[in-house]
């Protein structure tokens, strides 16, 4: 008996009703053709739009709604008449807060056929994994504003940081560190300036580090950790990080292995209570919708991370020299990556390949 896994889908705005769709008919492909597993797919029409009909982003039950499923897929949320704050907190954040996803996990890699922007970088010199905390610090939403738009106003973003929490992200990547080759950790603070918070981060990994005697860590603070990327991408395999500082530097990561288009993410419930979500790390681009410009292959890579965490380890590696196989010929670039292929046509591409 194939094993038949429950997938929520949540395009929501921009370029994501673009690219969910594609990464819906990989994966109905790829169940085909290796008959490991089947998917029942059920898609949510939650986002922009939907905030214009309801007011809200999603229902209130959308949470709950979600736990049922094996998965999530996600596309981006974001919209030029609706104010980020309401876009990210009214949908993203609450899936992420409500189904504890507190490990945000990033890979990056040049994949074959890519021009990275570092010189005299290829695929052997980078290939990390950034996690980042997903549920507090910086991003945790205490704060305030008080006398506002008077001369005396006051405002302030509280970055809360809690034992548990620092433990079991700090636990996740050690973890995650030792499941590699390299067995190598980097964790990133500013415990120089952040003097209470980020110091209590340092100690924990102290602490925590006891027990990966075969991971070998080091630290680094955040400013030095971009030079870091930029200069000796090698010296890097695994990095864990605060919410805003992975936030920042995972986009850096995007970047430097080409494309915004490409990175793909998990949020991960690793305790595996709740659905995780998997989703490409660009957002909802409205530049470039309904022009076929959208590049897919974050979406696919990000595929790749779910059948990973569903333990589909064979479909994931084909999919994933599929996809590989797909950017090393330049005719399916997406303009994104200096090329002119339409999203449609890379899609075609990686059906073609999932089929030798
Ligand atoms: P949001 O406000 O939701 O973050 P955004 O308009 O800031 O959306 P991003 O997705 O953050 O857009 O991306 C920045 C730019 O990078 C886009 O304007 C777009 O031109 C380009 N881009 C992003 N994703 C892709 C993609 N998948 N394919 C091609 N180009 C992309
Ligand atoms: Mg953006």
């Amino acid at each position: 008996m194939t094993k038949t896994y429950r997938i929520a889908m949540i395009p929501g705005d921009g370029i994501g009703k673009e690219v969910i769709p594609q990464g819906q008919c990989v994966l109905q492909a790829l169940a085909q053709k290796t008959r490991r597993a089947q998917f029942e797919f059920e898609s949510f029409d939650w986002g922009g739009d939907y905030y214009r009909k309801h007011g809200v982003m999603m229902p209130d039950s959308g949470v709950q709604t979600l736990k049922s499923f094996d998965a999530i897929l996600f596309g981006s949320a974001g919209d030029p008449d609706i104010p980020d704050h309401i876009t990210l907190w009214g949908l993203r954040l609450k899936i992420c807060q409500g189904l504890d996803q507190y490990a945000n996990v990033r890979p990056t890699r040049i994949l074959r056929g890519i021009d990275a922007p570092l010189k005299r970088c290829g695929p052997e010199d980078l290939d990390w994994v950034i996690v980042r905390e997903n549920t507090e610090g910086e991003y945790a939403g205490v704060g305030g504003r008080v006398h506002q738009g008077h001369p005396i106003e006051v405002a302030t973003d509280v970055s809360m940081m809690t034992r548990a929490g620092v433990t079991r992200i700090l636990r996740y990547a050690f973890e995650l560190a030792r499941s590699r080759p390299r067995k190598q950790l980097t964790v990133v603070t500013k415990s120089n300036a952040q003097r209470h918070a980020m110091v209590m981060w340092d100690e924990i990994a102290n602490e925590v580090a006891k027990d990966f005697p075969d991971v070998t860590w080091d630290k680094e603070l955040v400013d030095a950790a971009t030079a870091r990327m930029v200069n000796k991408p090698r010296s890097i395999d695994t990095l864990v990080a605060s919410n805003l500082h992975a936030d920042i530097l995972s986009d850096l990561a995007a970047a430097l292995a080409g494309s915004l288009g490409i990175a793909p993410t998990g949020n991960l419930d690793p305790e595996r209570r709740y659905p995780s979500m998997f989703e490409p790390i660009h957002g909802s681009a409205f530049d470039i919708m309904g022009k076929g410009l959208a590049n897919p292959i974050g979406t696919f890579w990000s595929a790749v991370m779910m059948l990973e965490h569903l333990g589909e380890q064979e479909m994931a590696d084909r999919l994933m020299a599929a996809i590989e196989a797909v950017t090393a010929d330049r005719s399916n670039h997406t303009r994104d990556l200096g090329g002119a292929a339409t999203t449609e046509a890379v899609t075609a591409a990686v059906l073609r390949a999932l089929d030798v």
